[in-house]
């Protein structure tokens, strides 16, 4: 009797240590090698990188065309050095600028441009938002992501199997008064920026046709490997995303500083969430949006180690969960291994075409 009753206690041993097998705890935080699809490095100090090591996690730092052009040469210039330094732990992407755009050569040397920041190592390049919401041409008129000029540009890139990395739009938030917006993050960052608030400018195009430019570009470029930035702009609704991924299947997004409107969702529906990313796993990529400018390193890191940790445990675990993004209590997605190793790591490579 003693015999059966220890066998069977084993059996159970053995299927809760199977059933537990499929999915990771808060303790393989730090085992399991992790990217950081989408971050910002604006100085040459080491403080990321060293947590990023620590933390077991590869930055993929974006270099946005925000500021002055003399700023995105910077840029280019220090993360060339960080990635040359550190080439186990940092990739990056290159930008253009729009200066000179009503000149003759401004697609040639655009061209000119980017193949020497790839030539260098950059893995990508990134369009953000200021198309299609700041500059204009010479007769004033508001430049979009699909404006012919661009044409050629993308097509070099699909040609020569560049990835283009696209912040453009805002999120659906930015159009509607800041005491309607969903989550938190959103209120306070266009209460700092009005000037990208749109629901103030509604003489800019609306969200809709931000979204209807990003797509005919991409219709007019169906080779081109796209990476949408903050859930493509679609970050309201898994299910406009999930049309979006389905329409483009060159398309992936990644989720930098969009994990509010996720954990948003997620607490009116978990189990619509969970199936959107167990159904879209090869198209959804890790990352955080966090921006190095210099600084002290110790808060720096803490932040930088507390942001990893709670989204580790939204994708990895079901616990009940608050965050200051949002209101009210939500619970993890417990994403199996397979597709957790796919966010954190293989989709990065493999859309990034970093294997
Ligand atoms: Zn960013």
């Amino acid at each position: 009797m003693k015999i059966k009753f220890s066998f069977l206690i084993l059996i159970t041993a053995i299927l809760f240590s199977c059933k537990d097998n499929n999915f990771y705890s808060m303790d393989d935080f730090a085992k399991v090698e992790k990217i950081d699809a989408h971050y910002h490095i604006y100085t040459d100090e080491n403080v990321s990188v060293d947590q990023a090591e620590k933390d077991n996690f590869e930055l993929l730092c974006i270099n946005t065309y925000s500021g002055r052009c003399e700023r995105v040469a910077d840029a280019q210039q220090w993360l060339t050095a960080l990635h040359k330094k550190n080439p186990e732990t940092v990739e990056y992407t290159t930008t253009f600028c729009l200066d000179g755009w009503d000149e003759p050569g401004w697609v040639d040397n655009t061209i000119s441009w980017i193949d020497q920041c790839v030539a260098d190592g950059a893995i990508a390049v990134k369009v953000w938002k200021n198309i299609g919401m700041e500059f204009r041409d010479k007769d004033s008129v508001l430049i979009m992501i699909d404006d012919p000029q661009f044409d050629p540009i993308f097509k070099h890139l699909a040609d020569n199997g560049i990835p283009c990395v696209g912040h453009l739009g805002e999120p659906k938030n930015c159009w509607l008064p800041l005491e309607e917006m969903t989550t938190n993050n959103d209120k306070a960052y266009f209460a700092q920026h009005p000037q990208y608030h749109m629901y103030k400018h509604p003489d800019f195009p609306s969200y809709e046709e931000q979204m209807a430019a990003r797509d005919r570009m991409l219709e007019k470029n169906p080779d081109l490997t796209f990476i949408g930035c903050h859930l493509a702009s679609l970050e309201w609704s898994v299910d406009v995303l999930a049309d979006f991924f389905d329409r483009f299947p060159n398309a992936s997004a990644d989720m930098a500083a969009r994990m509010g409107q996720l954990f948003y969702q997620t607490r009116n529906d978990h189990e619509k969430v969970r199936d959107f990313f167990i159904k879209y796993q090869d198209r959804l990529l890790y990352g955080t949006d966090i921006i190095d400018s210099g600084g002290d390193a110790v808060p720096f890191q803490k932040n930088m180690h507390e942001t990893w940790l709670k989204d580790w445990e939204y994708m990895v675990t079901d616990n009940t969960m608050t965050s200051d993004l949002i209101d009210g209590e939500f619970q993890g997605l417990k994403l199996p291994k397979e597709v957790i190793n796919k966010i954190y790591f293989e989709n990065a490579k493999k859309w990034y075409k970093l294997q």
